[in-house]
C-alpha cells in the first residue's frame, strides 16, 4: 500500500487537480496543481467542494449530495477562489467511508483546440469545394475557345491546298487536341482529389472497345515505325459491364505513353481473364513497350501527381505528369491496382487488373471461383498429328515442346526476337492444357520475349525447363 505521504508526493507531481474532501464537503487536501489553478495558497484551504463545483455538487443537510455516478468521468464547471470558472473533466470516488477523492483536468484548452480543428476541417472542406468549383468553371471556360479554334482549324484544313499552310494548321490542330487532353486531365484530377468522381457502368462490347483502342493508336504507332500487337484471351466474354469510357482512358494513357517513349521495336497489349467470382470477372491488362524504360529509383514517384521522370521530359515530350496519377486512381476505383516493371533502356511493362461484371445470362455458376491464365488461341490445324502434339503430356507434345524451347533460346541468342515470338506462340499452344504453374511460367516467358529482354527470357526459360524436368 502507498502511504499518505507518498500519495501526497505523487499528487503534487500530477497534472490533474486533486482534491480530497470529507462527507460534509469540507476540503481536507488540495494538490499543488489545484492550488495554482484555483487560487488557494494552502494544502487545506477553508472551502467546500460545493463551492468549487456549485452547479453540480450540492450540500443537503450539511452533507454532500451526490446525484451522479461515482468513478465515472463528467464534465463540470470548476470555480476559482475569485469566482471565475473553467471547464473540467472530473471523476469523483469515495476512497473510504465519508472521504471523497476528486480528480479534475482542465479541458478548456482541449475544447478550444477541438473547436479549432473542427473549424479548420470545415474551412478545408469549404476551400476544397471552392477549388473544385473553380477548376470546373475554368476548365469549362477553356474548353469553349479551344473547341472554337479546333472547329475553325478543321474547316480550314479541309479547304487549304498550300502544303506550308497545311502543316501550320495541323500543328494548331495538334495543339488544340493536346489542350483538350490537359483540360480533361485537370478536371478529372480535381474530381478524383475531392472524392467526387463516380464511375458510370453499363454493358458494352469488350472486343469492339479494344478495336477502337487499336484504331485510335495505330497511326501514331506505325508512323513511328513501330508495331502494335493486341492479344485478347478468348475466355473474355463479348459483353461486359463496366465504365467503358474510363477503361478506354486508362488504356489510352498507357498506350500514348508507350508510343511517346518508344523509338524502335513494338508495343504489345495483352488482356487476360485471371479470376471469376460469380458474375464478376477480373481482367488483367499488360501494356508492354520496348522504349526508353524507367530507372528503379524513379518508378515509385511516377504515380504521384505532376511527376515526370526528369524536368527535361516536359520540354521534350510535353504532358503534365497527371496521366499516371489519374490512371492509378481510376484503376483503384475499379477495385484493381497498377504495377510497373521496367528497366532503363530496356522498355517497360505497365500492368493493371480491374473487376468488371458480366451479364447474368452468361451461364455462370454463382459460387464458382476460378483462377486461370489461359491466353491462347489455337491456330494449328487439327490434323491427327497436331492434336497429339497439342495434348499436353503426350510423347509428341513433350518432344515438340523441347524442340520449340531450344529454338526459341537460339533465336534469343541471335537477337532475333521476331522469330523468338513465333516459337513462343507454339510453346503457348503446346502448354495449353498444362498444369497452372507451367502455364504461368510460359506466360512469364512470353512477357520477357515480348519485351525482348534477354536476361528475363533466360531466367524464365530456366524456370520453365526446371518445371518441365520435374514433371518427367
Ligand atoms: P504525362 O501526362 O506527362 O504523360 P504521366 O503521368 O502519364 O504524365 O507520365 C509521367 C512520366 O512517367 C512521363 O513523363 C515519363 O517520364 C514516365 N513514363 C510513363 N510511361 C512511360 C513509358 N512507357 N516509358 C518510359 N517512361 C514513361
Amino acid at each position: 500500500m502507498v502511504d499518505e505521504a507518498v500519495a501526497k508526493m505523487l499528487f503534487d507531481q500530477a497534472l490533474e487537480l486533486v482534491i480530497v474532501s470529507d462527507a460534509k464537503g469540507k476540503v481536507t487536501y488540495m494538490n499543488k496543481m489545484a492550488q495554482e489553478n484555483l487560487g488557494y495558497e494552502a494544502e487545506c484551504p477553508d472551502v467546500l467542494l460545493s463551492e468549487i463545483f456549485p452547479s453540480d455538487i450540492v450540500l443537503e443537510d450539511k452533507k454532500l449530495k451526490i446525484d451522479f455516478p461515482l468513478d465515472k468521468t463528467h464534465q463540470f464547471m470548476m470555480y476559482r477562489q475569485n469566482r471565475t470558472c473553467f471547464k473540467t473533466e472530473v471523476k469523483l470516488s469515495e476512497i473510504e467511508e465519508g472521504r471523497f477523492l476528486c480528480m479534475a483536468l482542465d479541458i478548456s484548452e482541449k475544447n478550444y483546440l477541438e473547436k479549432k480543428v473542427s473549424q479548420s476541417d470545415q474551412e478545408a472542406e469549404e476551400a476544397l469545394q471552392v477549388k473544385t468549383q473553380f477548376v470546373a468553371n475554368v476548365t469549362h471556360e477553356l474548353r469553349t475557345p479551344v473547341n472554337g479554334i479546333l472547329g475553325n482549324t478543321k474547316e480550314l484544313l479541309s479547304k487549304e491546298r498550300d502544303s506550308e499552310k497545311l502543316a501550320t494548321l495541323r500543328l494548331i490542330e495538334r495543339g488544340c487536341n493536346d489542350m483538350h487532353t490537359i483540360i480533361n486531365n485537370i478536371l478529372d484530377f480535381s474530381k478524383l482529389d475531392s472524392g467526387k468522381f463516380v464511375l458510370e457502368t453499363a454493358p458494352f462490347n469488350f472486343r469492339e472497345m479494344m478495336d477502337y483502342i487499336r484504331a485510335t493508336h495505330i497511326n501514331k504507332i506505325t508512323e513511328k515505325g513501330l508495331q502494335l500487337q493486341i492479344n485478347i484471351s478468348p475466355e473474355i466474354p463479348e459483353e461486359i459491364i463496366g465504365d467503358e469510357l474510363r477503361l478506354q482512358q486508362i488504356l489510352n494513357n498507357f498506350l500514348s505513353n508507350a508510343t511517346k517513349f518508344t523509338y524502335t521495336g513494338k508495343i504489345a497489349v495483352e488482356v487476360l481473364k485471371t479470376a471469376q467470382i460469380g458474375n464478376r470477372i477480373e481482367l488483367f491488362f499488360m501494356v508492354i513497350d520496348t522504349g526508353i524504360g524507367i530507372a528503379k529509383e524513379d518508378q515509385d514517384k511516377l504515380f504521384q501527381s505532376f511527376t515526370q521522370v526528369e524536368a527535361s521530359t516536359t520540354r521534350k515530350y510535353g504532358g503534365t505528369g497527371l496521366g499516371l496519377s489519374i490512371t492509378k486512381q481510376l484503376v483503384e476505383l475499379m477495385n484493381g491496382s497498377v504495377h510497373l516493371e521496367s528497366e532503363k533502356g530496356k522498355g517497360s511493362m505497365f500492368s493493371f487488373h480491374i473487376w468488371v461484371e458480366i451479364p447474368m445470362d452468361e451461364n455462370v455458376p454463382m459460387d464458382d471461383t476460378l483462377r486461370s491464365f489461359d491466353v491462347t488461341v489455337p491456330h494449328l490445324d487439327s490434323t491427327g498429328e497436331t492434336e497429339l502434339m497439342l495434348t499436353y503430356g503426350t510423347k509428341e507434345n513433350r518432344e515438340e515442346l523441347k524442340k520449340k524451347l531450344s529454338k526459341l533460346i537460339l533465336c534469343v541468342d541471335m537477337d532475333n526476337w521476331e522469330k523468338a515470338e513465333v516459337f513462343m506462340e507454339s510453346i503457348r499452344q503446346l502448354t495449353q492444357e498444362a498444369p497452372r504453374e507451367i502455364k504461368s511460367a510460359a506466360l512469364r516467358l512470353k512477357m520477357a520475349v515480348q519485351k525482348a529482354d534477354a536476361d528475363k527470357t533466360s531466367d524464365a526459360f530456366d524456370k520453365m525447363n526446371k518445371l518441365l524436368k520435374s514433371e518427367e
